[in-house]
């Protein structure tokens, strides 16, 4: 069966081809399958995002889908940036303009404490759904270090590590990210089915 990733980021196809490989016989980016299209992203939730992504994906490819969405959410924040993670400022993907805006609205609060969430979701061709999600614990610090990963990387602290997750190996981000956590998720619920 061939499985088509609904989306073009470098970064999230390596991690899903090298974890979903064994059971697809072809996965492909959307750019390698000759897809071009613009999910409009107005869900409510994570997991009604990525339905959104991959349902769309495998509705116009008659093939199997796969889509995440993910973000931050902090506690103090009742879970905000959450879903308006990338375009928390207003803008979309200005990452130093959404951790100011975060660090601003996180400065009279005690409470730091934060955690990444990842949905993700397959979609078959006949509309059949498998849905995992995954987690990472953390804390937002004022103290920007780290110049690996991306996004709010340089201000979500882990204390058992005591770094960043900029900071961390990128092997060792991938072991214990919210997205690692979630399509380990979904591995576990294929090999059940
Ligand atoms: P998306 O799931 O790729 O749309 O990610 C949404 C947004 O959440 C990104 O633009 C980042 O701002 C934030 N985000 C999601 N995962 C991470 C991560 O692992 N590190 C830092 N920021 C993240």
């Amino acid at each position: 069966m061939k499985l088509i990733i609904a989306s073009n980021n470098a970064h999230k196809l390596v991690e899903m081809k090298a974890i979903l490989g064994e059971y697809f016989d072809e996965i492909l980016s959307l750019r390698e399958a000759g897809i071009e299209h613009e999910t409009i992203e107005d869900g409510s939730t994570f997991l009604e995002n990525a339905e959104k992504k991959a349902r769309e994906i495998a509705e116009i490819s008659g093939c199997c889908a796969i889509a995440d969405d993910s973000g931050i959410c902090a506690d103090a924040l009742d879970g905000a940036p959450g879903i308006y993670s990338a375009r928390f400022c207003g803008h979309h993907g200005d990452d130093e303009a959404n951790n100011q805006l975060l660090l601003e609205k996180l400065r009279d609060k005690e409470n730091k404490k934060a955690h990444y969430t990842c949905a993700i979701v397959l979609v078959y061709p006949d509309g059949k759904t498998i849905s995992a999600e995954g987690y990472l614990n953390g804390e937002i610090t004022e103290n920007r270090a780290g110049t690996n990963g991306f996004g709010y990387d340089p201000y979500f602290y882990l204390p058992e590590y005591g770094c960043t997750t900029a900071e961390l190996d990128p092997e060792i981000k991938n072991k214990i990210s919210h997205r690692g956590n979630a399509i380990r998720a979904l591995v576990e619920k294929l090999k059940n089915q």
